[in-house]
């Protein structure tokens, strides 16, 4: 690869090893080959992704928890240097895992925990990948940086790179929720709405990529980095379990990266010893309009066949997930299953999170409430072993998807006998318009 920028930006070489914490390497997913960290994402024999190889040191829960509130407290299991924290970023994670029983009693179950993303700074899980991808992005010496987003990314990107004080580029599908498109265009950088389908523009990102070397898409040439930050989602689950990993959890799927690493999150705990190893479950959730992974675990196939992206569901709206078969692997090994579940179920489960946990979920949350719901209902996921369902993002960013489905309860003028008249006290009314039953 003809990249340079790395070498010489900084006044004195650092060892590579050094630069990015206890990552040693890449390798290749399909054939193994090893490579040296470095900006590079393809294995040059075969084409596959490259992932973080690791050496970890000696990482203790006591260590991890003298660390500060946020990502960086599990640093010494990241592709990052070890005074990653002093630098700008966006410092998420650290989010609050919500123990849901309201939600759990409306569907049958024991124990359930909803592990909230929405506390992010640009309010989704994207925050923690874009994080780990600028620090990254710095020692490679790349000076913009850049992402084809369904969404959430574009927020998470521009804001990254604001606070970093470098320039940002990311590109959307023109058609994106209002939400999305002003919430990343407030933080300035360079916001391209792009007439065509996310997948469209993930093809576009790659052809820059190869123009323009000192652009870090965090996604595409950055993305072995990227990736590693969805680790931190698992880790946080288990450390706020009480150092125990739970026995099912429901992950979102788009690319498919989130669901394989919150795994390779927990098997990493497990061997490290910081938890006690135990089986558990892992389930995919889609959309069924853009449900490509769900169709080929139901087909039982290893390949995932592109679809065409139709769903509220924006965020997990790729037609061709780069991850789904090592989705597929990761699912079927632990015995979980993909589901997919229809706009209209997307909906309701949005208000039935709400309504029970006081939780406003984006259309994603929606996914994998509305697919737990599915399992369960069917019998395939066990109401009585401790269940995570991830919601991902902010519903103030998908207002589109319900603003049909709720309203005020009543309009009155401001007298009693208005609203005596209203009858909202009749209980079980009130509770109907609240889609509870
Ligand atoms: C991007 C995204 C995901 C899934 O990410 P992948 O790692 O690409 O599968 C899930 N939820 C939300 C809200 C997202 O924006
Ligand atoms: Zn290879």
């Amino acid at each position: 690869m003809a990249h340079t920028p790395a070498e010489g930006s900084e006044g004195t070489e650092t060892p590579g090893a050094c630069r990015f914490g206890p990552a040693v390497g890449l390798s290749c997913r399909e054939c193994g080959q090893s490579y040296d960290l470095g900006p590079r994402y393809a294995c040059e024999l075969c084409f596959g992704p490259l992932e973080i190889a690791y050496e970890f040191g000696a990482v203790t829960r006591e260590a991890i928890a003298g660390g500060p509130p946020n990502i960086w407290r599990y640093r010494g299991l990241l592709p990052v240097p070890a005074n990653v924290a002093d630098t700008p970023n966006t410092e998420p994670g650290w989010t609050r895992l919500v123990r849901a029983d309201n939600l759990a009693k409306a569907l049958g179950m024991r124990a359930l925990w909803v592990k909230d993303d929405t506390g992010n700074p640009t309010h989704s899980f994207k925050d923690r990948v874009v994080a780990v991808a600028l620090a990254a992005a710095r020692e490679l010496g790349f000076t913009v940086l850049a992402a084809p987003s369904t969404g959430n990314l574009a927020n998470a990107v521009a804001a990254a790179a604001a606070r970093a004080g470098i320039q940002s580029v990311v590109m959307v599908p023109a058609d994106l929720e209002r939400q999305k498109i002003i919430t990343t265009a407030v933080y300035g950088g360079t916001l391209l709405a792009i007439e065509g389908s996310y997948d469209d523009i993930n093809r576009l990102a790659s052809e820059i990529a190869g123009e323009h070397e000192d652009w870090a898409f965090v996604n595409v040439n950055v993305r072995p980095y990227y990736a590693e930050g969805s680790k931190t989602l698992g880790y946080e689950v288990a450390e706020q379990l009480g150092w125990r990993l739970p026995e099912q959890i429901v992950i979102p799927i788009a690319s498919g990266s989130q669901l394989t690493k919150v795994d390779k999150a927990f098997h990493e705990l497990a061997k490290l010893g910081l938890v006690e190893e135990r089986p558990y479950r892992v389930f995919g959730a889609q959309a069924s309009g853009c449900a490509p992974v769900s169709s080929a675990f139901r087909a039982g196939h290893d390949v995932v066949q592109p679809v065409r992206a139709e769903t509220i569901a924006k965020s997990l709206a790729i037609g061709n997930p780069a991850d789904g078969p090592y989705v597929l692997d990761v699912v079927r090994r632990t015995n979980g299953a993909v589901e997919d579940v229809s706009d209209e179920e997307i909906v309701d489960a949005i208000r039935l999170l709400a309504a029970t946990e006081g939780i406003f979920a984006e259309t994603a949350g929606g996914v994998t409430v509305a697919t737990l719901r599915k399992l369960v209902a069917e019998g395939r996921l066990d109401p009585d072993a401790e269940t995570v369902v991830l919601n991902t993002g902010d519903g103030l960013k998908t207002l589109d998807a319900v603003v049909d489905a709720v309203r005020p309860t009543a309009t009155i003028r401001p007298s009693l006998d208005a609203l005596r008249g209203a009858g909202i006290f009749d209980r079980q009314g009130h509770q109907e318009r609240a889609g509870l039953e």
